[in-house]
């Protein structure tokens, strides 16, 4: 199977600088999928994945990505030690940041994925454009399968950045980390 995956060979330094339509291009010229949203702001949604209908700023891409590793600092790892931070951003534009708990009860710890979505559920957030997930490993890593299935409750339309300690990313949508994925519109009894 093709794989989608497109690593963001940058650091947000890089994000930060204004690159014009055309640098833009020639940089990511194998990306079929990018949407310059627009010169106001430097969009990379380049990384947005094709199934998305995000919109999302290369300044809101820093800031997820700002917030996952602060709120890394914040895990509650004494048993693995993976400490995992992640950020949310809603399509109202708030920002909402979670990190692994563990609990000497294994089962009863919580990732950072559903930790950052639990507090934007419970301000009433029910819409949301990407996430960010800080982790300390070598590899890119994405959520498990437990964080994929609980965040497509809301949608797959999601870009999920992962991000690592030298601030390099990847980007997949939802939808292509859980493709097929079992949703609420399951539990609706078929019409005879
Ligand atoms: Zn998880």
């Amino acid at each position: 199977m093709a794989s989608h995956l497109r690593t963001c060979q940058y650091t947000p330094d890089e994000v930060k600088r204004n690159f014009t339509a055309e640098q833009q291009e020639e940089r990511f010229s194998e990306n079929k999928h990018r949407r310059i949203s627009g010169p106001q702001h430097t969009s990379i949604s380049g990384f947005a994945s094709p199934s998305s209908t995000t919109d999302i700023t290369a300044d809101q891409i820093n800031q997820l990505i700002d917030l996952a590793l602060e709120a890394q600092k914040k895990s509650y790892a004494p048993y693995s030690n993976f400490k995992v931070g992640a950020a949310l951003l809603t399509d109202t534009n708030n920002f909402y940041k979670g990190c692994n708990i563990e609990n000497a009860s294994l089962g009863a710890g919580i990732c950072a994925e559903r930790a950052a979505f639990s507090r934007a559920l419970t301000d009433g957030e029910t819409g949301f454009t990407a996430i960010a997930i800080a982790t300390d490993s070598r590899s890119f890593t994405f959520p498990c399968g437990i964080c994929r299935q609980f965040m497509a409750e809301w949608g797959t339309d999601l870009d999920v950045y992962v991000v690592k300690r030298d601030r390099s990313t990847q980007v997949l949508s939802l939808e292509e980390l859980l493709p097929h994925q079992f949703s609420p519109k399951e539990l609706k009894p078929s019409k005879r």
